[in-house]
């Protein structure tokens, strides 16, 4: 039972995403099938063109060597000479008893004509029936028809193939037609066998593909269903990020209606616990607006932006925040200034801020917080390191995802959405660049931002603003 419940994959426990499948599949297996289906057709086609091709080159070079020796003996315009029995087995003059001097086949001089497929008749001048030989079916019309190829039936039904050559005499006269034809049963088995396994091997083929379809429908599917099942957790998480501050809000607002009178000061402090919650709010949608941006929009304004200006006013910034939980932030600039790249300053001077907030928000006191600059040879690079509470090594994915904190409870007490990195790292992303944690628990983190100098859209920029 619990086996069942595991072997059940999500994919197939949602209604929209089994049925899409169905019909992807469905439709992979139709598509699938009339290709192979017109393969099918196709070599059964190629197969039985090549073998009327080689039947029509067997009957040609037969009819051709008969030709040539017969005419040979040939003297009078319409009379079969009597040697010419011992080229052919069984002849036959129409009207007379069969003639049948040597049945000894290799005295003919083709073996073909006695493998019982073939047959050879004699016409005169006149279109008259004369004699046959070989292995000629009685039903066949006595007729003389002069194209030199033709598909005929007896009266049984059977289809014959045959060649209508003409025949002169030793002196060049036209002495009448030799018809040499075979019979298609031979082709028609042939075929029929073609047929067969094709029959066969079709639905073979198609019930393999229909394995392969639903296969590779979930394939199909499976990216989809991942980013549907983020959109969910997303839209979940953010959901519960929202509840929060507006239950706090409701809750302060229905407190204080429920006081007959308020005054002054406790007025002021329930707009105080509203505004925050107010500010909490907006700083949420923003951010949600940001992330919606940059996942719609990847591309940031092309600015130059002065990397070691934007760090020093963050320092600035955030000295008296730093000061105020009694950690050291200061910066070490090692880069030619001013050190300017192309990208987006406002989203900028976002990710950097992100990252000192953290480590400022996860450094006990006492601690450090210092934020370098470095030039390589492609990238500047940004380091904000702290001698804070580290990460787990596990968590280090993790915490770039959307709403994750490694400690829910100490981040909310930091005020922490959960968004800031996620943020980081699309700002990051955007300008092409990379951003990665290393972190020791207890000992302290350094979040590291490499963004490409760009230096021909740096001329570009410079050049334009000129
Ligand atoms: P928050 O808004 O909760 O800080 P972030 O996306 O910025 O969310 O960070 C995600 C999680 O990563 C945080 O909850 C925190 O646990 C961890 N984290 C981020 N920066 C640091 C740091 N410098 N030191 C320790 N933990 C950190």
């Amino acid at each position: 039972m619990a086996l069942d419940i595991v072997s059940i994959s999500p994919m197939n426990q949602n209604k929209l995403f089994k049925s899409t499948r169905v019909r992807l599949a469905l439709w992979y297996a139709i598509v699938m099938g009339l290709i192979l289906t017109l393969c099918g057709f196709g070599v059964y086609k190629a197969v039985s063109h090549a073998r009327w091709v080689a039947l029509d080159q067997e009957l040609k070079s037969v009819a051709g060597t008969l030709h040539d020796s017969i005419e040979l003996k040939l003297q009078q315009p319409g009379r079969l000479e009597p040697i010419i029995a011992q080229l052919l087995p069984n002849i036959c003059a129409v009207g007379d008893k069969c003639i049948q001097l040597q049945s000894n086949s290799q005295h003919h001089i083709l073996s073909a004509i006695s493998t019982g497929y073939y047959y050879v008749r004699f016409f005169d001048n006149s279109g008259r029936l004369i004699a046959t030989a070989g292995c000629h079916p009685e039903g066949l019309p006595p007729v003389l028809n002069k194209t030199p190829w033709q598909t005929l039936k007896d009266s049984k039904g059977n289809i014959y193939h045959q060649i209508s050559i003409i025949l002169h005499t030793q002196d060049n006269r036209s002495w009448g037609y030799i018809q040499v034809g075979r019979s298609l049963e031979e082709f028609s088995h042939y075929l029929d066998t073609v047929k067969l396994i094709l029959g066969l091997g079709l639905p073979m083929a198609m019930s393999m593909v229909a394995v392969a379809s639903w296969w590779l429908a979930r394939l199909a599917m499976q990216p989809i269903y991942q980013s549907y099942k983020q959109i969910q957790q997303f839209t979940a998480d953010a959901a519960h990020e929202l509840r929060t501050p507006l239950a706090a809000t409701q809750a302060t607002v229905e407190s204080a209606l429920l006081m007959p009178q308020l005054d002054e000061p406790e007025a002021r402090e329930i707009l105080q616990t509203l505004h925050r919650q107010n500010q909490r709010l907006t700083t949420l949608v923003t951010d949600l607006l940001l992330l919606a941006r940059l996942d719609r929009q990847p591309l940031p304004i092309r600015q130059e932006c002065c990397l070691d200006e934007i760090i020093n006013d963050l320092i600035e910034e955030f000295e008296a925040m730093a000061f105020s939980v009694c950690v050291t932030l200061t910066s070490s600039i090692h880069a030619p200034q001013p050190f300017n790249i192309v990208g987006d300053s406002e989203q900028l001077y976002r990710l950097i801020s992100n990252l000192i907030i953290n480590a400022i928000q996860y450094t006990p006191s006492l601690g450090k917080v210092t934020v370098f600059l470095e030039r390589s040879e492609y990238y500047a690079v940004i380091k904000v390191q702290d001698t804070g509470i580290g990460i787990p090594q596990m968590e280090f994915s993790q915490i770039f995802e959307r709403f994750y904190r490694v400690n829910s409870d100490r981040s909310r007490s930091t005020g922490g959405s959960g968004l800031g990195l996620a943020i980081s790292q699309a700002i990051v992303r955007a300008h092409q660049g990379n951003l990665n944690v290393q972190s020791e628990l207890g000992k302290g983190s350094t979040f590291t931002i490499r963004l490409p100098l760009d230096a021909t859209s740096c001329n570009s920029v410079r050049s334009i603003s000129l």
